[in-house]
């Protein structure tokens, strides 16, 4: 199981649970480029902390165990320390990269990413995003305004052309990210494609409790102005989690001690 330690270094041994979140994009040129990059926040609950990584195509990370969650009261994917144990040497893969089935970052709709069967979503060429999306969705934002180019890129993404989504320019001045710079490092929104670089970062957002520092190294995290900020979770109510429940996690109980209990099928 690949994972990632604080250096930033890949690890193919036993290590595969991630301590601290130090880590931003990973590169390796030795290995597969789809297995490079993990996130270091949790999909579920945007912390960090030890997490498990998907091998898949999603790159996301997750909080295996309720106790590893605790501190952002996250749901995790429940799985008990003897589970994890012996998932030591196994190859980890979410449910939605283990069904193919992947949810478009700008509609929030799940699709089939499975290319021999016909993808209905696709991966942003960008080897550290993990994001998947429709061809009409993505091309109507990367061509805002003008149809027919819209219309062309969409066409061209069905026919399985790549595409850069818009999280790799700044949402202002369509720049690029310049990670050595201070001013040209970016905040990135968790919950849709748009990316600002500090310099560039509307004041609302900074200002409103939308914005960490040193979640992600040289980046901001932020939840934009687009996402309603709901007060007891500190974070965007989110509009994936239904969608969680469901389609990743699986059946859903209750557990009388915690709130929810998420069963692990994995
Ligand atoms: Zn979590
Ligand atoms: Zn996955
Ligand atoms: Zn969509
Ligand atoms: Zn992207
Ligand atoms: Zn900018
Ligand atoms: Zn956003």
């Amino acid at each position: 199981m690949a994972s990632v330690d604080d250096e930033g270094e890949v690890i193919n041994e036993s290590d595969f649970i991630v301590d601290d979140y130090i880590i931003g994009e990973i590169e390796d040129d030795e290995s597969d480029e789809e297995t490079n990059y993990f996130d270091t926040l949790c999909a579920i609950c945007d912390n960090g902390g030890v997490l498990i990584c998907c091998e898949g195509k999603c790159n996301r990370s997750f909080h295996p165990t309720f106790e590893d969650g605790n501190e952002s009261a996250c749901p995790s994917l429940r799985y008990t320390n003897a589970e994890l144990e012996a998932m030591r040497n196994i190859e980890f893969y979410c449910k939605n990269c283990e069904h193919k089935q992947h949810q478009c970052f700008i509609c929030g709709e799940l699709g089939s990413s499975d290319e021999s069967t016909g993808a209905q979503v696709f991966r942003c060429l960008n080897g550290a995003c993990r994001h998947f999306y429709h061809p009409h969705c993505v091309a109507e934002l990367l061509h805002n305004g003008n149809e027919a180019a819209a219309e062309e890129l969409e066409r061209k993404i069905v026919a399985g052309e790549q595409f850069e989504c818009p999280l790799h320019k700044c949402h202002v001045c369509k720049e690029l990210e310049v990670k050595s710079d201070h001013d040209l490092q970016f905040a990135i929104c968790r919950r849709c494609p748009k990316a600002y670089h500090r310099m560039c970062l509307p004041r609302e957002i900074a200002c409103e409790q939308r914005a960490w520092e040193g979640l992600i190294p040289d980046r901001i995290v932020i939840y934009c102005m687009e996402h309603e900020m709901d007060e007891d979770l500190g974070t965007p109510d989110d509009q994936s989690l239904g969608w969680w429940k469901e389609q990743l996690l699986g059946s859903v109980d209750v557990d009388a001690v915690h709130g929810y209990y998420w069963s692990p099928n994995f």
